[in-house]
């Protein structure tokens, strides 16, 4: 009996195994053509200082929209890019046509003072890195402090000193630099204090909790402290409700973005929507998003 379930488990779980890897070699076969196809877009979620009153920038989010397998999601194909090496060609898209966007904005007297991009670890290792970037800021016409670029903690752990390094070519060229889903991954405080390191993102799962859960308020309250005291700002991410909001706020947290606040954009939403605030901060009296 036991041999038996053994086997079943074990032709269930090679099947689930090759299932996978067929669901990957087609999304490689199809975002290998996905660039050429225009399968690709970028959304852009607003990111607001915390007391709500004005929007500092954007955060860039890649979108797949396959003709046949539909939309999928960045959290499924980023990884199948990364493995196949075309995330290098990917990323200079989502950057060039990040920075071109931002141009246009700025043209038309849309306000935008900056825009985040989020960067693999695999784009992170390429050798000249800040030139590329630097190539693609002024081909657009961008101030490098206008960008924004999100790493994930992971782009420290095989190399940490290639990681120093490649941050302080950029910090050098003046792109400023945040740590995506801080608290979540291979945290090692010691680095921060030689990255570079503008603003640290507070992951999600933290913010999900810090209504509810101790551990989560005190965690989101250590790492606000923790940026101020190394001179760095802080950001909270998939901030879903109002209260939230008030938490982050009144622990100092310096920037909120989050469903509640606003979805990832199309940029022609994007754009109709920094309009529309900005007409609510030119108002006589200005009214804040979040209550005081
Ligand atoms: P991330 O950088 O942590 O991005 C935040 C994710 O949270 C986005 O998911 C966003 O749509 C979602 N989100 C925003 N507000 C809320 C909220 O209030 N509640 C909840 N539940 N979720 C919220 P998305 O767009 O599916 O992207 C997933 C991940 O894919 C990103 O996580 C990022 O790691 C990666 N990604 C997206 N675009 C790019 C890109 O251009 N390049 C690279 N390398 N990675 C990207
Ligand atoms: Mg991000
Ligand atoms: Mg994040
Ligand atoms: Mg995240």
């Amino acid at each position: 009996q036991a041999k038996q379930n053994g086997r079943n488990r074990f032709c269930f779980y090679t099947a689930e195994i090759q299932a996978q890897s067929v669901r990957m070699l087609l999304l490689e076969n199809a975002l290998r053509r996905a660039l050429e196809r225009g399968e690709l877009s970028l959304n852009y979620q607003p990111q607001f200082r915390s007391d709500g009153r004005c929007i500092v920038g954007a955060e860039v989010l890649l979108r797949w929209q396959h003709p046949e397998l539909g939309a999928v999601s960045p959290a499924e194909f980023i990884p199948v890019a990364e493995s196949s090496g075309l995330i290098t060609s990917i990323g200079e898209w989502v950057l060039r046509t990040a920075t071109q966007q931002l141009r246009t904005w700025l043209t038309n007297g849309i306000p935008v003072k900056t825009l985040a991009v989020n960067l693999s670890a695999v784009q992170f290792r390429q050798p000249h890195l800040a030139d590329i970037v630097a190539g693609i800021l002024s081909e657009a016409g961008i101030e490098a402090g206008r960008l924004e670029l999100e790493l994930t903690e992971s782009v420290a752990s095989d190399d940490p000193v290639a990681a120093v390094t490649a941050m302080n070519e950029l910090h050098a060229r003046g792109v400023q630099l945040s740590i995506d889903d801080f608290g979540t991954g291979y945290s090692s405080l010691s680095y921060l204090k030689r990255f570079k390191v503008y603003k640290l993102k507070i992951d999600r799962s933290f913010i999900g909790g810090v209504i509810d859960s101790a551990e989560d308020q005190a965690i989101v309250t250590a790492i606000i402290n923790l940026a101020k005291g190394l001179g760095m700002r802080t950001i909270a991410e998939g901030v879903e409700t109002e209260a939230q909001a008030h938490f982050l706020r009144k622990r100092g947290c310096d920037e909120l973005q989050g469903y509640w606040l606003s979805r990832p954009l199309r940029a022609d939403e994007f754009a109709a929507f920094v309009q529309a605030h900005r007409a609510m901060a030119a108002d006589e009296e200005p009214q804040a998003l979040l209550p005081a």
